[in-house]
């Protein structure tokens, strides 16, 4: 059980400090540190379904799902037994395996503008191929992004992006040239007057827009309707390519993603050139991908001028372990993560409500997550969202802790359910509600 005092996490606080003795912050991924919410993190040694256990032996029901992989549930024994099988087959062994089409033959069916697909381990990978791409095809330097959207850690991405230099507001990273930082230009979401001025100045030195097809690394910030199409139309009347980042929200926010969501109302001819994949398509293992039109891939090695490649790109036990959580996200598996996410977020705002503190609960497809304080209308912007109240979400996250649920240890990140949420996990979340509630109202 979880007592949530000092004493329950020894364990984990020793392990943090001797971390902290070989590894910058003692983590490998910025947010892990709790910076922002302060506190010991806990180190995670197993999962089962929907819960987490720490080193303490505290359980935890989790609602951050590795970042998102986990879509089924942690140690889902069809993806467990996939893994296992292809691991005692040997780890790889850079030469092609089957799998990889199967895999790309998956991602394709469920997307249609991706017409060829290329497997690599990371969604930084995936999100720098597509650049390259894009600047290859296009024979154009300038890239455009959103403010508050992450795409990774490559150079020319880190301008005022969302995720952990949300949380730690910062607005781009030491170690990056003017020149690099130049070639990004940094506009405001959901603004297409904006984007119209910088096309109308540059249009012809404009090789692409990257935007995440639902901003989720600032908390979750929908496009609004219609946006995403306009940006594609006005993309292609200039001659740029437009790259939908759907690393986050792919195969997540529905089964074809958000812009599955999204295309549904949308004119055929209008359709994103690239997208990226990653998280839910490695199953918990590095994997991610870039797809799109086949006269643009086919411009990658060994067929056309752009070069990417890696060693451990399409990786066997990486591609098992997707192949087998795609194939276990079946329309049923879609009905519970919708079912959860919505309940949840439910009882949030409700708990919320109860407590008298101010919120708005902000949705993309099954992705959900909480803003603290008066957002009386839909925020559209990083710059809007910054003013949430951050303390508040301090407060409740510890309460949740304290209580046995695992949240992002920061106000700027989505929360993720799993298929495996079912209704004793979030009976459990549900009990602590009025705790957290009341701790963000007292911050
Ligand atoms: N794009 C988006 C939308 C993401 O959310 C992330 C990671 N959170 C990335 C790209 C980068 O992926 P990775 O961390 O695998 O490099």
């Amino acid at each position: 059980g979880t007592t949530g005092t000092d004493a329950a996490t020894d364990r984990s606080a020793a392990l943090q400090e001797r971390a902290a003795r070989v590894i910058p912050g003692g983590v490998n991924s910025p947010v892990r540190a709790f910076g922002s919410v302060g506190g010991t993190p806990r180190f995670l040694v197993s999962g089962t379904g929907p819960c987490v256990t720490d080193a303490d032996g505290n359980e935890y029901v989790d609602l951050v799902a590795a970042w998102g992989p986990a879509l089924l549930g942690h140690a889902h024994p069809p993806v467990i037994d996939a893994v296992q099988r292809a691991a005692a087959a040997g780890l790889g062994f850079g030469a092609s395996a089957p799998g990889e089409a199967e895999l790309a033959e998956k991602i394709i069916a469920r997307v249609p503008a991706v017409e060829r697909l290329r497997l690599v381990s990371t969604g930084t990978e995936a999100t720098m191929t597509a650049i390259r791409l894009a600047r290859g095809a296009t024979g154009r330097p300038l890239l455009i992004k959103f403010a508050g959207h992450y795409h990774g850690h490559s150079d020319g991405l880190l301008a005022e992006a969302g995720s952990g230099l949300a949380t730690l507001s910062l607005p781009g990273s030491a170690g990056v040239t003017p020149e690099t930082a130049g070639q990004t230009l940094v506009l405001p979401y959901n603004d297409l007057a904006a984007l119209e001025a910088v096309f109308a100045e540059h249009g012809d030195r404009i090789a692409g827009i990257i935007a995440e097809a639902a901003a989720c690394n600032m908390g979750v910030l929908p496009p609004e309707p219609g946006f995403t199409a306009a940006m594609i139309e006005l993309a292609h009347r200039h001659g740029a390519l437009v790259i939908l980042d759907e690393v986050l929200t792919g195969f997540r926010a529905s089964a074809a993603g958000y812009w599955g969501i999204e295309s549904a109302g949308v004119a055929d001819g209008v359709q994103p050139d690239l997208f990226t994949f990653g998280k839910v398509v490695g199953g918990g293992l590095p994997l991610a991908a870039v797809g799109g039109r086949v006269e643009l891939m086919e411009q990658l090695a060994p067929l056309g001028p752009v070069y990417q490649a890696g060693t451990l790109s399409g990786n066997p036990v990486a591609v098992a372990a997707g192949l087998a959580t795609l194939r276990g996200a079946d329309d049923a598996a879609y009905a519970r993560l919708s079912a959860a996410s919505e309940r949840l977020s439910g009882a949030v705002g409700a708990a919320l409500s109860t407590a008298g503190v101010p919120h708005r609960v902000q949705r993309a497809g099954t992705l959900f997550s909480v803003l603290f304080g008066d957002f009386a209308e839909a925020p559209r912007t990083y710059a809007e969202v910054q003013r949430q109240e951050a303390f508040r979400y301090r407060a409740f996250f510890h309460a949740m802790l304290d209580g046995g649920v695992n949240l992002p240890p920061s106000a700027f990140e989505a929360w993720f359910v799993t298929a495996a949420h079912d209704d004793a996990a979030l009976s459990r979340i549900e009990e602590v509600l009025p705790a957290a509630a009341a701790a963000a109202a007292a911050a």
